[in-house]
C-alpha cells in the first residue's frame, strides 16, 4: 500500500517511515498538513496516518479538507497523538478520522493498525466492482448486450442536452427487423434469439464514433442515437447497418421481402434543438421507419425533424411553385398542390402551419379555397397568403373579402416574401 505519514516532528518522522517500511509498504512523506493536501493531490495514497498538533493546518483541519475534496471515496484516515483525552478522542472521529492511537507508538500497533486498515480497504474495492457490475447489469439487455431502453433514454437525453447546449445536429434511428413474427414461425423463438444477438453485433459494429449509442428499444426494434450527426451522415450510416445486416446472410425463408434477415431503417435529424424535443425526434424518426416499412422493407429513410414548419404551396403556375420552393426550403417542410380542391385536401390531412394561394387557378380557385379553409373549424386558424398578379387594390379587397391573412404580388420579390412568411411561421 501506499502509506502517506503526516508529522511535523523530525524524529518521529523517521521512526514511523521505518515501521511502514518494515511492514512492507511504500511511505510518503509529508512535515504539515498543508504538504499533505499537495502530496494527496499529485500521488497514489491509499492510507493516511496522520499527527494532530501541528503548526498551520493541524491534523483535524487537514481531514476535515481531505474528506470534502475526496466526497464520497472512503479513504482510511489513522490519527496519531500525545492528546489523550476523551474530548480529543470523538474530535478525531468526528472530524473524520477512522482510528485514534495515542504517542508513543510501538511499531506492532502501527503495523497491526495498517494491516487491519488494508483488510477493509480490500473489500471497499470488492464492494465497488460489483457495484460497477450490478449498474451495467441494470443498464443491459440480457439477450442482446445493447443498452436497455432505460439506460438508453438516460443517454440520449444527455446527448440532446449537450446538442442544445453547442447548437449542434443530432440524429436518432430507429431499426426494425423485418418479417420477424415469420422468421419466429419458421425457425423457432430461440433461433430468433440468436437472430436478435447478430443483428444488434451487426448494428453496433457498424457504429464508428464512441458517442453512437445502441439500445434495444423493443422487441426486435433497435434505436441509435447520433450526436453531431446531420441528415446526410445518419442516412450514410443507416445504409451501411442496413447492408451490413443484409450481409449477415441468415436464411429467412418465411420473408416476402428477401431470402434473409433484413431490417428496416427511419431516421430523424434535428439541425437545431430549440424547436424540438428528444420525443418528437424519437417519434418522427418511428415515422421515418414506418415509410420505410410501407415502401417495401429492408431499406432506409430519413427526415429533417422538428426545425421546420410546413408551408403547403398552392398555384397552377409551375414556375411559381419552383421559384417559391427553392426559396423557401431551407427554411420550412414544403408540401405542394395546383388547383383549390386538392389544397382543401391536403389541408385537412396534414394541417399545414401556413399555406401560399394562387387566386387565379383552373378548377378551384384561391378565393373560394381560402373561404372554405377559413369556414371549416378544422382549418380556419391556418394562416393564408394570397399569391396573385392582381394590383395592390383589388389584392387587398380579396382578402378582406374571404378572411386571407395577407397578400403578396406577382413578380414575387424574394424579401418581402420571405419577410411575411416568416411573420406567419414564427
Ligand atoms: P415487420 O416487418 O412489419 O416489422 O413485421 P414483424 O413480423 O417483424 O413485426 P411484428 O411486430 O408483427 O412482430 C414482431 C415479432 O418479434 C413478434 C415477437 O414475437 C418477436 N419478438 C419480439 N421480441 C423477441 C425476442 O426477444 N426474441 C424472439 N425470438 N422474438 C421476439
Ligand atoms: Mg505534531
Ligand atoms: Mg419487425
Ligand atoms: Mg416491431
Amino acid at each position: 500500500m501506499h502509506v502517506l505519514l503526516v508529522e511535523d516532528s523530525a524524529t518521529l518522522r523517521c521512526a514511523m517511515t521505518a515501521y511502514i517500511l518494515d511492514a512492507g509498504h511504500q511511505a510518503l512523506v509529508a512535515e504539515s498538513g498543508e504538504q499533505a493536501l499537495q502530496l494527496l493531490e499529485n500521488s497514489v495514497v491509499d492510507l493516511i496516518i496522520m499527527d494532530v498538533e501541528m503548526p498551520g493546518l493541524n491534523g483535524f483541519e487537514t481531514t476535515r479538507l481531505i474528506r470534502e475534496w475526496l466526497k464520497g471515496f472512503w479513504l482510511p484516515i489513522i490519527f496519531v497523538t500525545g492528546k489523550n483525552d476523551e474530548k480529543s478522542y470523538t474530535d478525531g472521529i468526528e472530524a473524520g478520522g477512522d482510528d485514534y492511537l495515542i504517542k508513543p507508538i510501538s511499531s506492532v500497533i502501527l503495523q497491526a493498525k495498517i494491516h487491519a486498515m488494508e483488510r477493509i480497504i480490500q473489500m471497499r474495492d470488492k464492494l465497488s466492482q460489483l457495484n460497477d457490475k450490478l449498474e451495467k447489469l441494470s443498464q443491459t439487455d440480457s439477450l442482446t448486450q445493447v443498452y436497455n431502453r432505460r439506460a438508453f433514454d438516460d443517454i440520449a437525453q444527455k446527448y440532446w442536452l449537450a446538442a442544445t447546449r453547442r447548437h449542434s445536429s443530432i440524429s436518432v434511428l430507429m431499426l426494425d427487423v423485418d418479417h420477424f413474427k415469420l422468421y419466429n414461425d419458421h425457425y423457432g423463438h430461440p433461433a430468433g434469439d440468436s437472430c436478435l444477438v447478430q443483428v444488434s453485433a451487426a448494428i453496433k459494429a457498424s457504429l464508428l464514433r464512441p458517442e453512437d449509442t445502441l439500445g434495444r428499444y423493443g422487441g426486435e426494434e433497435f434505436i441509435v442515437i447520433l450526436p453531431d450527426t446531420d441528415r446526410q451522415g445518419a442516412e450514410q450510416l443507416a445504409s451501411t447497418i442496413r447492408r451490413n445486416t443484409e450481409e449477415l446472410q441468415i436464411e429467412h425463408k418465411g420473408s416476402s421481402t428477401a431470402a434473409v434477415v433484413s431490417i428496416s431503417v427511419g431516421g430523424a435529424t434535428c439541425n437545431s434543438t430549440m424547436h424540438c424535443s428528444l420525443e418528437e425526434l424519437i417519434k418522427q424518426a418511428d415515422q421515418a421507419l414506418y415509410k420505410s416499412k410501407q415502401a417495401g422493407r429492408n431499406r432506409v429513410t430519413t427526415e429533417d425533424a422538428c426545425a421546420h414548419k410546413t408551408v403547403l404551396i398552392v398555384d397552377n403556375d409551375q414556375l411559381t411553385l419552383e421559384i417559391v420552393t427553392d426559396l423557401l426550403r431551407e427554411h420550412c417542410n414544403i408540401v405542394t398542390a395546383d388547383d383549390g380542391q386538392e389544397c382543401l385536401n391536403i389541408a385537412r390531412n396534414i394541417l399545414p402551419d401556413l399555406i401560399l394561394l394562387d387566386t387565379h387557378m383552373l378548377g378551384m380557385a384561391g378565393d373560394e379555397a381560402c373561404r372554405q379553409l377559413k369556414g371549416t373549424p378544422r382549418t380556419a386558424s391556418i394562416p393564408v397568403i394570397f399569391i396573385s398578379s392582381d394590383d395592390h387594390n383589388t389584392q387587398i379587397k380579396r382578402v378582406k373579402k374571404v378572411g386571407a391573412n395577407d397578400c403578396v404580388q406577382k413578380p414575387l420579390d424574394k424579401d418581402t416574401l420571405l419577410n411575411k412568411v416568416s411573420r406567419y411561421l414564427l
